[in-house]
């Protein structure tokens, strides 16, 4: 059997991290088990969809390289489809029409609360052998009911909750059209997943009361169910339910914060997933490791520290060429246009830095002025050091543009000035890049051209 899996998101909101490990997962299995992914965007939701959703999600998904092999398929292109299944089912008697008006439902619904009963459509338009249907009432457009099997058990072997058994008498005949023809969510699902040939549904685990329903309409139409892996949910810092209404962040405003997209699929896999103790890991580990036999049974939490710790990591772990062309697109959308030297940069300081942002705000200083805040300024470049400063600059001017010699000028300064290193690194620094903090002077200086160290010393 060859694996298919998909992701079916519904655009009506923009895509969080909660939501996009759902794409992470089955895309992971389709890799792992060379088999196919599929995206299929369910828009059937006119009111709240929007093509700016849809829009976060394509971005996001191709960001993180969770790349579909078939689709983005649109549900409500598909209309024509499911009206087609809808007809068949009809003829086969697997559906039929409900008249029920709204005011009669709610009546049922308080009685049925009022005798402390689960509220329940009753079968009332259901028809069966020797019973007598109401009359139809004139005008009343009705909606399709499916002929929920009655008695016995849905059970299916969910591959994080286990077992899961529900009694037929529990559901009662879901609404699959409604009375202008336009079929529900629940079936559209299922039609989908059937003329999509899916092997595996890997969802979020608010789809597991739709389960039992959606695969007695696969066995209603014949059909052999998929394996089903409900997900657990994702919690916010809060400890809520990840949501965009409690502050949940678009997955695209990560990349624009500059995280790496191999570092958000390793700290995504492990919310919900594990391999032994393994933290830090590469999407090619991740693919090879992966299945849905180690799935977590508990809601993961979202942990920005942790996440920037993850991102980090795989900054460090980065070629300096890779990061450096990362970084230059952060730059141009500054207008600071980086050069040959930006590797070697993002070599010298990507071990300090969590974000490709923070990475290019140290490379911003070698594309553009710094500007040393007043107080740094105050405590480092005193008039004491002033003519350490001098001659330092005077043996610049004239050295060879190389980290040894440009180390050596600033050994014999400090030598002739009977002063300490930090006497004179830290001046140095505040005026070349703006901080007193910075890796090894003498290599940061050497990345620099030697015009642009002589003009910023000079403002001290
Ligand atoms: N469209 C559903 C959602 O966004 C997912 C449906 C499914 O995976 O079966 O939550």
């Amino acid at each position: 059997m060859t694996v298919r899996t998909r992701f079916a998101p519904s655009p009506t909101g923009f895509i969080h991290l909660g939501n996009i490990r759902s794409a992470l997962y089955p895309w992971a299995y389709a890799r792992a088990t060379g088999g196919t992914f599929i995206l299929r965007i369910e828009d059937t939701d006119l009111e709240r969809s929007s093509q700016a959703a849809v829009d976060v999600i394509l971005e996001g998904m191709l960001w993180l390289g969770l790349d579909p092999d078939a689709g983005p398929f649109y549900q409500m292109q598909r209309m024509d489809r499911y009206k087609a299944v809808l007809a068949d089912m009809q003829a086969q008697g697997l559906v039929y029409p409900c008249y029920m008006s709204v005011a009669e439902l709610d009546a049922l619904r308080e009685k049925q609360m009022a005798a402390k009963e689960k509220p329940r459509y009753d079968g009332t338009w259901r028809p069966e052998p020797g019973k007598t249907l109401p009359l139809v009432p004139e005008g009343v457009r009705p909606v399709l009911r499916f002929k929920n099997p009655q008695g016995g058990v849905v059970a299916w072997d969910d591959k994080v909750k286990g077992r899961i058994e529900i009694a037929n008498d529990e559901l009662d005949d879901l609404v699959i059209a409604r009375p202008d023809g336009t079929p529900t969510y629940n079936f559209c699902v299922v039609v989908d997943d059937i003329d999509m040939a899916i092997t595996h549904v890997i969802r979020g685990d608010d789809h597991v009361n739709n389960t039992p329903r959606q695969i007695n309409i696969f066995r209603a139409l014949g059909k052999e169910i998929p394996v089903y892996a409900h997900l657990p949910t994702v919690l916010n810092e809060q400890g809520e339910k990840m949501s965009k209404r409690n502050g949940a962040k678009p997955v695209t405003q990560y990349r624009d914060e500059g995280y790496l997209p191999d570092a958000m699929v390793n700290y995504l896999a492990r919310l919900g997933w594990s391999h032994g103790d393994d933290e830090i890991f590469s999407r090619q580990q991740f693919l090879d490791w992966f299945n849905l036999d180690h799935l977590g049974r508990s809601a993961a939490q979202f942990d920005e520290a942790k996440l920037r710790w993850v991102n980090a990591q795989h900054l460090k772990a980065t070629d300096d060429e890779q990061l450096a062309s990362r970084v230059r697109d952060v730059l141009a959308k500054r207008g600071q246009a980086g050069d040959a030297r930006l590797p070697a940069i993002c070599g010298l300081f990507k071990d300090r830095c969590d974000t490709l942002v923070a990475l290019a705000d140290w490379a911003g200083a070698f594309y553009a002025p710094v500007e040393p805040s007043i107080e740094e300024r105050a405590m480092h470049v005193t008039d004491a050091i002033r003519p350490a400063l001098e001659m330092l600059s005077a043996k610049l001017a004239v050295c060879e543009w190389t980290r040894a010699a440009i180390a050596a000028a600033i050994k014999e300064t400090i030598t002739f000035q009977g002063i300490k290193m930090p006497q004179l690194a830290m001046p140095v620094r505040v005026l070349v890049m703006g901080t007193a903090q910075t890796p090894s002077l003498d290599a940061v200086l050497a990345l620099h051209d030697r015009q642009t160290v002589l003009s910023r010393l000079k403002t001290g």
